[in-house]
């Protein structure tokens, strides 16, 4: 076992913000980062692989962990279910490594009331149009989807000030930057 503890780094966005543009940046950015996988209920978009993006879990299976505890935190989202799984987070501080987890504002605030060390960051669109311009421009999500979605949003930009940093994604490069280096110190 490593005697430097590791640490969480949660960042939640709106749907849409282009959040995994710059979680991917940064996992370039510095190699030493680990990706916490969630499972989530919700089906693959085109391109995505289970245990890449996501581990997709069927709604009985999803139950089963939150029955025997296996998720660090979990939520609902637009009628599916994702969550944290707990080993691997466990097992990742234990060996002195940072954590990204890509989680939403119900789960990120489950993290917080725990006894954990977390660097906790929030990004925000550039604008509102530019956001629903991006959820309906993805062309996989139903006009019900994307609208729950966009109502979701505005309602989590309400709960940006519960994070530590917020970071404007008016550039991916930059806000991978930015996080790099709250990160780092
Ligand atoms: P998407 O369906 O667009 O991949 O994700 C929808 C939302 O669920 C995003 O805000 C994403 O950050 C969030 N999310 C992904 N994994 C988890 C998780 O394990 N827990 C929670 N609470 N939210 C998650």
């Amino acid at each position: 076992m490593s005697n430097k503890k590791g640490k969480l780094v949660v960042i939640s966005a709106p749907s849409g913000t282009g959040k995994g543009t710059v979680i991917n940046k940064l996992l370039k950015l510095k190699h030493d980062l680990a990706f916490s996988i969630s499972a989530t209920t919700r089906k693959p978009r085109p391109g995505e692989t289970d245990g890449v993006e996501y581990f997709f879990i069927s709604k009985e299976r999803f139950k089963e962990m939150i029955e025997n505890n296996e998720f660090l935190e979990y939520a609902e989202y637009v009628g599916e279910y994702y969550g944290t799984p707990v080993k691997p987070i466990k097992e990742y501080i234990d060996s002195g490594k940072i954590v990204i987890l890509d989680i939403e504002v119900q789960g990120a605030k489950q993290v917080m009331a725990k006894d954990i060390e977390a660097t906790t960051i929030f990004l925000v669109p550039p604008d509102m149009e530019e956001l629903e311009k991006r959820l309906r421009g993805r062309g996989t999500d139903s006009d019900e989807v994307v609208a729950s979605r966009l109502k979701r949003a505005k309602q989590e930009l309400t709960e940006k000030h519960h994070y530590k940093y917020t970071i404007i994604n008016d550039c991916s490069d930059h806000a991978a930057k930015e996080i790099q280096t709250l990160i780092s110190n």
